[in-house]
This record gives structure tokens, C-alpha cells and sequence, in this order.
């Protein structure tokens, strides 16, 4: 693997208050990377050391195995897009685009050009002329976007760029910087703490939390597999179901509630008598009147039903465990609210959370 970005130890302290605690990550080159935790993980903080605004209380970054310590941010050749997109409000938007051009030097004319060429390819042709206050949320950010892309950084670090932007439009930029991540092939680190937003976009999500990476992989992996509890609450919809193993060899474990659960074959090392979490996801469980054979049933009471139009989710209770089921809209109207059902699934459904 090309290891193109490099933490290795990053820790970061504020007094006694650890912030990023031996922080190891490496990034590809062309990967479309995001950091995705909740509020005061440590996402900004790792952000801002790559780019040079903050000092690492230890650890070093490393750009294609060359160390960024002792580089001022300016030095570093990285594009910077934030949710506060500041632009220049006396600036045109050209010539907000040709600012990073001019301070390394670029003569005006083939200056200017380039920044054209930059608004043209964010889709944004034509509105060159156009102050800051003549653009909308969406139009500044691209601005913003083609700023830091404009001088051809070696990497890109969008700190959610979209927070300020209604649904449609984030999700519309959604796909524009995608396009034009894909288009220039930079290598991008993404920051959010929106999980669709992660999923969508990302070819690797990394999932911080109290200032330790907890996961690093594909966005179907950390769906999928999880690798720790707190990534299986955190990502999707999840039944955490609290269990012992029974019998490793034959993937049972035993949970209060569940009874006897088969489980799918698990690659981490598990042995009897260890206590597990069993997470299953609330759309590989079905919902029926009556038990469905060749599957693992329970008697659930149902207590909610939330209907979404086009499928419901259905929270209930088995024994003292609470069970979320989503179901397609059609078949919810088999069940009501305050009745017993039956609630069932395949082994495959079962996965054993590791840590
Ligand atoms: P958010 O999604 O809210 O932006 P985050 O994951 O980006 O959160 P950081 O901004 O990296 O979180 O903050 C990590 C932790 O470090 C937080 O607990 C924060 O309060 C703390 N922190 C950040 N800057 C400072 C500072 N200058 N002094 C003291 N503590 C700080």
C-alpha cells in the first residue's frame, strides 16, 4: 500500500485534558478519507495539526514519508475549506480564487485564468465577477472549494464544509465534491459528524471517539463489522444485545433475554464463557403473527410503532431487552401497538462485536 499521509503518535494535550491520544493513521494517495465522530472526539484538533495550526504535544505527520514539523501552514501545500467559508467580502470571486495564486507568486494574468478555469470546473462558470454577498450559501462554498483546490495542494481538508447548508443543498454538494475529488484526484480528508453523510461519500470512514481512533475501514466494513460497541451504537440503527458465549465451536452464545442465539462465524478469537455484545441490525429482523421455521423466533411485545411511509420501525420489548425492528410499510399493518408478535432472524444476522 502507498502510504501517502502518515500520523504516527499523535497526542495532543490542553493542560491535564488529553484531546488525541497516540493517534496512528495512514492515508493513500487519491483516497477520499472522513473523520467522523461525535462533538469533541478529537476530529478538528487532528485536522488542524496536519494543516500546521496547532503544535502536536508529540507524534509527527508525515507527507510522503517526509515530516511537516518545522513547515508554517502556508508551507505546506495543503487546501483548507471550513464551515465559515470566509471568503474576501471586497474580493470578487475570481479574484478570491487567484488569492492563494498571487501569494505564491502567479502572475496575474495566468493568475486569473486558472481561477477561471477553477469556478468553471466547481460549476460555477460565469460568476467570476460576482461579490461574495451576490452568491448563495451553496455558491460561496464552492468558491471556497475552488480556493483551496486552485493552487494544486498535495491534500485537501474540508472541516464540515457542508454544516451550514438545508438538506437539499448539502446533499447536492454532496455529490459536486465527489465529482470534483474524483475529477483531480486529491487526496481528501473529510471532517463530520453527520454518519450518512460519511457513508456516502467516503472511501474509508475513520471513526473517532474520546480522542482515539476506534476504526478505520471501508464504509461497509464499519456498517457491517464493527469493531468496537461504541462504532456498532454509533453507526445505523443497531440492537445491542449483551450475551455470553456458550459454545465458541459451534458460534452460540447465550443472552438473558434471546436465549440460545446462533451467531455468524466470526473472525476475532472468542472463547465460552466470554461476554460478548451481540449486535443485530433492525432490518435483518423480521415481523410475523406466528413463528417462521428455519429462523431464530421470540415472542416480542410491541410497544411503538413509528411509521415513515414507506416502512416503519417497531420498538418493543423481550423480556427486559428493548428490540427495534424496521419493517417495510406494508407490514406493519399485521401488528399493533400494546399486542405480542413474533420477531425472528437468520444466524447470519448475529455479529459478535469484539471489543
Ligand atoms: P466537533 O465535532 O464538535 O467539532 P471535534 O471532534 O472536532 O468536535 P475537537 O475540536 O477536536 O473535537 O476537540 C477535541 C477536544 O479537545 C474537545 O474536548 C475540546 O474541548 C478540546 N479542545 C480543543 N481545543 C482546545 C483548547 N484550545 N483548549 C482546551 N481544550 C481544547
Amino acid at each position: 500500500m502507498h502510504q501517502y499521509l502518515q500520523l504516527n503518535g499523535i497526542t495532543k494535550t490542553y493542560g491535564d485534558f488529553t484531546a488525541l491520544k497516540k493517534v496512528d493513521l495512514t492515508i493513500e494517495k487519491g483516497e477520499f478519507v472522513t473523520f467522523l465522530g461525535p462533538s469533541g472526539s478529537g476530529k478538528t484538533t487532528t485536522l488542524m495539526i496536519i494543516a500546521g495550526f496547532e503544535k502536536a504535544t508529540a507524534g509527527d505527520v508525515l507527507v510522503e514519508g517526509k515530516s511537516l514539523s518545522g513547515l508554517a501552514p502556508h508551507e505546506r501545500n495543503i487546501g483548507i475549506v471550513f464551515q465559515n467559508y470566509a471568503l474576501f467580502p471586497h474580493k470578487t470571486a475570481v479574484e478570491n480564487v487567484y488569492f492563494p495564486l498571487q501569494m505564491r507568486g502567479v502572475r496575474r494574468g495566468e493568475g486569473l485564468k486558472k481561477a477561471d478555469e477553477m469556478l468553471a470546473l466547481v460549476g460555477l462558470g460565469g460568476f467570476g465577477k460576482r461579490y461574495p454577498k451576490e452568491l448563495s450559501g451553496g455558491q460561496q462554498q464552492r468558491v471556497a472549494l475552488a480556493r483551496a483546490l486552485v493552487f494544486e495542494p498535495s491534500l485537501l481538508l474540508l472541516d464540515e464544509p457542508l454544516g451550514a447548508l438545508d438538506k437539499n443543498l448539502r446533499e447536492q454538494m454532496q455529490i459536486e465534491i465527489k465529482r470534483i475529488q474524483r475529477a483531480l484526484g486529491v487526496t481528501t480528508i473529510f471532517v463530520t459528524h453527520d454518519q450518512s453523510e460519511a457513508m456516502s461519500m467516503s472511501d474509508r470512514i475513520v471513526v473517532f471517539e474520546k480522542g482515539e481512533i476506534q476504526q478505520a475501514a471501508t464504509p461497509l466494513e464499519i456498517y457491517h463489522k464493527p469493531q468496537t460497541r461504541f462504532v456498532a451504537g454509533f453507526i445505523g440503527e443497531s440492537n445491542l444485545v449483551p450475551a455470553r458465549i456458550g459454545d465458541a465451536a459451534a458460534n452460540q452464545a447465550e443472552s438473558t433475554a434471546l436465549g440460545i442465539c446462533d451467531y455468524a462465524p466470526t473472525e476475532s478469537a472468542v472463547t465460552d464463557g466470554q461476554d460478548v455484545t451481540l449486535l443485530i441490525r433492525p432490518e435483518h429482523i423480521r415481523l410475523s403473527r406466528n413463528p417462521i421455521e428455519g429462523r431464530k423466533n421470540v415472542r416480542m411485545q410491541v410497544e411503538t410503532i413509528v411509521n415513515y411511509g414507506d416502512n416503519a420501525l417497531v420498538i418493543g420489548k423481550v423480556g427486559d431487552l428493548q428490540m427495534r425492528v424496521r419493517v417495510l410499510g406494508a407490514d406493519v399493518v399485521i401488528i399493533k401497538e400494546g399486542e405480542e408478535c413474533c420477531i425472528s432472524w437468520q444466524p447470519e444476522a448475529v455479529f459478535v462485536v469484539p471489543r
